[in-house]
C-alpha cells in the first residue's frame, strides 16, 4: 500500500501546502539500488574523530579508506592523536576539514571514553557539525561493548550512548539521517568493516537508533568477502510468496545466493512468479508440516543460509481469543522455527550456516489484541539469543530482525487510524518497506556480520513503540 502523504510532499506543491499547514513532511529515504559495491563511499567525505584513548582508529581507518571514502580530520579535536597514528601505520591519506565543510557522514570512536569528561569529547565533535549533516547522511558512534570496560566510569559512559544515540536520531530523523551504536565487543575489531559496509550504506536506510554489538568473529569467517558475499551459498526463505519474504528472496539473490522459496501450497503461483523473477525455485510447503524440516535436507540439501520469515496475526483481545486462533499463530510463527530447525540442526546445514528468524517491534513493546502474536515474536528474541552458542560452535550464526510498520498486505489489512499512526509515530515519519527488511536479513545472513551472533536488530526508522 502505497503513503500517499509520502508522495504528496514530495511534489512541489505538495512541499508547500504541508509548509503551510505545518504538516510534518516525510523524507525521502535513500535505498540501495544495486548489491554491496566494492567503494560504496567513493565521492563521499566521512568526518573521523575519536576519543583521547580510543582504540578502534585502526580499524575504522582502513576500513572507511578500503571503502573510498575521504577521510576528513579536525586539528582542534582531542582524538587526533590516536587516528592519525592509525592512519599512518595502514597508509591511509587523510584530509583536513575545512571551515564549515559538510559530510556524508560523521564516525566517532568512543572506546576508551570514560564519564562526564569523555562524553564531552562526543558533544565536541558532534554539536557543532551537525547541520552540516547530509540529508540521509549517518552519525555512527563504535564504542566497547560496556562488558569489556575496565572502570565504572567507562561502563556508565558506554551505557550513556545508548540514550545519546536514541535521542540524536529523533533529532536527525527529519532529514532521513540515522544514528545508530556499534558496540565492540573483544576481539571483534576484525569485524568492524562489515557492520560499517552495512550500517554506513543505503542498505540500512531504514535502521535507526539501534546498537549493534558485535563479538569475536568465528575461526575461519570470511571477513573481507565484501562484493557478492553470498556467492555459492545456498538460501532458503519461508513464506517467500509475496512481501518481506519475496523481498528477501531477491537481495539474497542479488547478492549471489541461490534461493529456494517456500511458501504454503495455496501460493504456489505467486511464489512460481516471485522464483522465476530471481532464478530461484519455488517449494510448496506448510511450514508447519511435521516434516517440514525432514522435506527441505531431501529435497535441497545442505542449506548454508535460511530465513524463517513466514509469519501471520490473528488479532483478538486475549478474552475473546479462540484456541484456534491462539494455536495457529504459535505454530507458524514460532513452534515451526523451532521444529525445522531441531531437524536441521542434525541433517541439514552446511558449516558456517546462518540463520535469520523474523521477530516484530510488536515482540518488544506489545500490542492489545496481539498477546498471541507478541509471545512469538519475543519468543524468537530470547531463541536466537539462546542458541548463538550452539551455532558458533559450528562456525555459524543466529539472528534476528524485528520490523517496524512495513508496507505489506499484512499491514494494508489494519484499520485506517492504527495503520497511520503506525507509519507517523517514526523518526523517519514513515513506514518501511520490504526491501528495507530484505537488507537487514541479507546482511545478517551474509559475512559482513561476521561478528554478530544472538542479536536482535529493529529495522524500524525509530519507530516509538517500545523503542
Ligand atoms: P505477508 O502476510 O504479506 O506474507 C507472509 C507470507 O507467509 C505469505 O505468503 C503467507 O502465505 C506465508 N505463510 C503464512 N503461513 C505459512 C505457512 N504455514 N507455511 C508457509 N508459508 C506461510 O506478511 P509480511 O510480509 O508482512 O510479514 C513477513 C514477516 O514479517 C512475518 O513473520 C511478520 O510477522 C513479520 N513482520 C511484519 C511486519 C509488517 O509491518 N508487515 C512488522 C513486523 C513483523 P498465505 O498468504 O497463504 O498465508
Amino acid at each position: 500500500m502505497s503513503d500517499r502523504l509520502l508522495d504528496f510532499t514530495q511534489t512541489p506543491m505538495g512541499k508547500q501546502i504541508a509548509g503551510l499547514l505545518g504538516v510534518p513532511t516525510p523524507p525521502k529515504l535513500r535505498r540501495a539500488k544495486s548489491g554491496y559495491a566494492a567503494q560504496p563511499l567513493e565521492g563521499r567525505s566521512v568526518v573521523l574523530g575519536s576519543a583521547t584513548d580510543g582504540e578502534l582508529s585502526p580499524a575504522l581507518a582502513s576500513a572507511l579508506h578500503e571503502m573510498g571514502a575521504t577521510i576528513l580530520v579536525s586539528t582542534e579535536l582531542p582524538g587526533l592523536a590516536p587516528v592519525k597514528k592509525a592512519a599512518a601505520a595502514a597508509k591511509v591519506p587523510l584530509k583536513t576539514e575545512a571551515q564549515g565543510e559538510g559530510a556524508y557522514a560523521y564516525v566517532f570512536d568512543a572506546s576508551g571514553m570514560e564519564g562526564t569528561a569523555g562524553l564531552r569529547q562526543l558533544y565536541d565533535f558532534l554539536q557543532p557539525r551537525l547541520s552540516r549533516l547530509a540529508p540521509n547522511g549517518r552519525v555512527l558512534i563504535l564504542s566497547r561493548a560496556a562488558e569489556n570496560t575496565a572502570s565504572v566510569a567507562a561502563y556508565t559512559a558506554s551505557t550513556a550512548l545508548r540514550g545519546f544515540i536514541k535521542s540524536l536520531g529523533k533529532e536527525i530523523g527529519k532529514k532521513g539521517a540515522t544514528a545508530n551504536l556499534i558496540e565492540v565487543g573483544a576481539g571483534a575489531e576484525p569485524t568492524i568493516a562489515g557492520a560499517l559496509r552495512f550500517l554506513l550504506t543505503e542498505h540500512s536506510a531504514f535502521v535507526d537508533a539501534q546498537f549493534l554489538a558485535l563479538s569475536k568473529p568465528a575461526k575461519g569467517a570470511e571477513l573481507d568477502r565484501f562484493v557478492s558475499p553470498l556467492a555459492g551459498k545456498v538460501a532458503i526463505v519461508t513464506g517467500a510468496a509475496r512481501g518481506i519474504g519475496a523481498a528477501i528472496a531477491e537481495t539474497l539473490a542479488r547478492e549471489g545466493a541461490s534461493v529456494v522459496g517456500i511458501d504454503r501450497p495455496a501460493e504456489e503461483g505467486a511464489l512460481g512468479l516471485t522464483m522465476s523473477r530471481i532464478g530461484g525455485r519455488g517449494l510448496a510447503l506448510d511450514v508447519t508440516a511435521a516434516d517440514a524440516g525432514e522435506r527441505l535436507a531431501k529435497e535441497i540439501g545442505g542449506l548454508d543460509i535460511v530465513i524463517h520469515n513466514a509469519g501471520v496475526t490473528r488479532d483478538k483481545m486475549l478474552r475473546n481469543m479462540p484456541a484456534h486462533w491462539w494455536d495457529q499463530v504459535l505454530e507458524i510463527n514460532l513452534g515451526a522455527i523451532l521444529r525445522i530447525n531441531d531437524s536441521l540442526f542434525t541433517n541439514g546445514l552446511n558449516p558456517g550456516a546462518r540463520i535469520v528468524c523474523i521477530s516484530s517491534i510488536g515482540g518488544i513493546s506489545g500490542n492489545a489484541g496481539q498477546t498471541n502474536y507478541g509471545a512469538t515474536k519475543a519468543g524468537i528474541i530470547g531463541y536466537v539469543e539462546k542458541l548463538a552458542g550452539q551455532m558458533a560452535k559450528s562456525g555459524g550464526a543466529i539472528n534476528a530482525i524485528a520490523p517496524g510498520y512495513i508496507e505489506t498486505q499484512m499491514t494494508a489489512a489494519m484499520p485506517a487510524i492504527p495503520r497511520e499512526v503506525g507509519r507517523r509515530l517514526a523518526s523517519l515519519n514513515q513506514g518501511g518497506l520490504p526491501i528495507d527488511i530484505a537488507e537487514a536479513v541479507t546482511f545478517m545472513a551474509s559475512p559482513l556480520a561476521a561478528g554478530v551472533n544472538g542479536r536482535t536488530l529493529r529495522v524500524c526508522g525509530q519507530n516509538y513503540m517500545g523503542a
